[in-house]
């Protein structure tokens, strides 16, 4: 319900070309997101979609509306991690603003949902003119960059519930959803957890009542309790993602 009631706004606001969902595209001057309308087009993401691999030329950048990109590390054939989490308050294919054509990481669907999708030409073209955008992009790498350094430290010395906890809330404030399907295989490779300590860790939430796990679907019933069992890395990468906003 919440999930079709973003990308009616979205719909209606593309109609009149005067407002984006995505927060980064919002925080823009009406006039420069307006001129960069025709370059963005809108698309669905599906869970589990690769949008740029390793070595591979990144040919389109990726503002999500409702959905949710992770950005993958491979370890090794078998071993993945989630290292950066791009929603509604960024950009996906940052290494085409600052002059590489490709990256280290897999940019992976984590969300199904709509984003608005921009060519790297486009990006580099528009990046040139030195104007909000260009500002914007910049002041979001310092907000992702913050987000990998935290999350990679939270990664190797906080406990599995804590990390959880910040996992769920940070995606929940990417989607703008309380509730979003998620699968504990899906989990695991994202915190880099074995299957049953993820799912010990999300009995612990369960059973504190700060969480709901049912056939697949997480709901957050209690926000305030879920963030006081996460470590303090949210309330970092939170405070940084509003202060690149503002
Ligand atoms: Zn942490």
């Amino acid at each position: 319900m919440n999930t079709r009631k973003l990308q009616d706004g979205f719909l209606n606001g593309s109609a009149n070309g005067a407002t984006a969902v995505n927060r980064l595209l919002g925080t823009l001057p009406v006039n420069e997101y307006k001129r960069l309308l025709p370059n963005l087009k809108t698309v669905n993401l599906v869970l589990g979609e690769e949008l740029y691999e390793p070595g591979e030329a990144i040919k389109y950048v990726y503002f999500p509306n409702d959905s949710i990109i992770s950005l993958i590390s491979e370890l090794s054939k078998t071993a993945w991690l989630e290292v950066g989490m791009v929603g509604n308050e960024g950009m996906a294919g940052l290494p085409v603003f600052m002059g590489v054509s490709s990256s280290s990481t897999h940019a992976l669907v984590q969300g199904s949902g709509t984003a608005m999708r921009m060519s790297s030409a486009a990006v580099r073209k528009e990046a040139n003119r030195l104007g909000s955008l260009h500002r914007l992009l910049h002041r979001y790498s310092h907000s992702l960059l913050t987000q990998v350094a935290q999350s990679s430290a939270c990664n190797r010395y906080h406990l599995v519930n804590a990390r959880l906890a910040r996992w769920l809330l940070m995606t929940s404030d990417r989607l703008g959803l309380e509730e979003f399907p998620l699968t504990q295989e899906f989990l695991s490779n994202m915190l880099g957890v074995r299957r049953e300590g993820v799912s010990k860790a999300a009995g612990a939430l369960q059973a504190a009542k700060l969480i709901r796990y049912s056939r697949g679907v997480i709901t957050l019933i209690n926000r305030p309790g879920l963030e006081a069992k996460s470590c303090h890395c949210y309330a970092i990468i939170r405070a940084e993602t509003d202060a690149y906003l503002n």
